[in-house]
């Protein structure tokens, strides 16, 4: 393994690979295709809906109201085929309600604080791990919002119900990627926008000082993942109470005889009164 070698990589490639090395497998390796689930289709219709709310009011250069603009986003929606994905879920109306409250608490709460700038940019964070690793970290942000000339928002909209699961690993490569990169100096907010949350706020911690220890997870993953690709070629199964989330479940299953049955012990009445 002297050679150079270089792995492209995304935050949830690299959180595939750390849940378990065989739905890795399955998903990045064989490319199996997965199956559409209703929080998916829900989610990337709401995430596109307020894509073009906010490209259309920045383009304005926020001279039309954000109503219009989300009026606008709307009918450009219909057709696509995150509107189509929706509707087999019947998820229009849902995905209105969301688009609604946010657009209501984002003109009450955030607007006068801060102005989106970005929305959906794509980011590109080189690592260089060892002299023959380096790594390309590539991904879009849903929107970054200017608070002032040296400050921005770093927002990611989030549809989970497990709020207690969401860490910052997300969040700190994002600000990695803006800090080397076009907000070199800023000092960076980031926060989830929790949808079924009352459009609460996740906040992460202090992002310009603690953003290094997710940088530092990526590193690891990705040296793990090179060894596991080019060297070993094994990837095991994670079994865990994720595994009832899991698209390829039935396949691994099956791969893998499943995972291990509770042994059910039989017990005698009295001891044998030996060991
Ligand atoms: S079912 Fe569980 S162990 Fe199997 S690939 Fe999925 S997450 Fe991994």
């Amino acid at each position: 393994m002297s050679q150079l070698r270089k792995i492209k990589i995304s935050v949830s490639k690299a959180k595939t690979f750390e849940q378990c090395k065989r739905k890795f497998y399955y998903q990045y390796i064989l490319k199996l295709s997965t199956e559409l689930k209703v929080y998916n289709a829900l989610g990337s219709l709401v995430h596109l809906i307020f894509e073009k709310t906010f490209k259309k009011w920045l383009e304005s250069n926020y001279q039309i109201s954000l109503r219009e603009a989300a009026q606008e986003a709307w009918q450009n929606c219909k057709g696509t085929k995150e509107w189509i994905d929706a509707e087999k879920f019947d998820s229009i109306k849902k995905a209105r309600e969301y688009a609604v409250q946010y657009f209501k608490k984002y003109e009450t709460e955030y607007m006068d604080e801060s102005k989106p700038i970005r929305c959906e940019p794509k980011f590109v964070l080189p690592l260089q791990i060892d002299e023959n690793l380096s790594a390309e970290v590539v991904g879009f942000i849903d929107r970054i919002d200017r608070i002032d000339n040296k400050k921005i928002w770093l927002l990611d909209y989030k549809t989970t119900n497990k709020v207690q699961y969401l860490d910052f690993f997300q969040l700190g490569i994002y600000t990695a990627a803006c800090l080397h990169g076009p907000y070199r100096g800023y000092e960076i907010e980031a926060a989830y926008v929790l949808l079924k949350h009352g459009m609460k706020l996740k906040e992460m911690d202090s992002p310009n000082r603690t953003y290094m220890q997710e940088v530092e997870k990526m590193v690891k993953i990705v040296k793990e993942m090179d060894v596991t690709i080019n060297e070993t070629k094994l990837f095991p199964a994670c079994f865990s109470k994720l595994c009832d989330y899991c698209d390829f479940q039935k396949r691994c299953y099956k791969d893998t005889g499943g995972p291990p049955k509770a042994v059910r012990q039989s017990f005698s009445k009295t001891g044998a009164d030996t060991w």
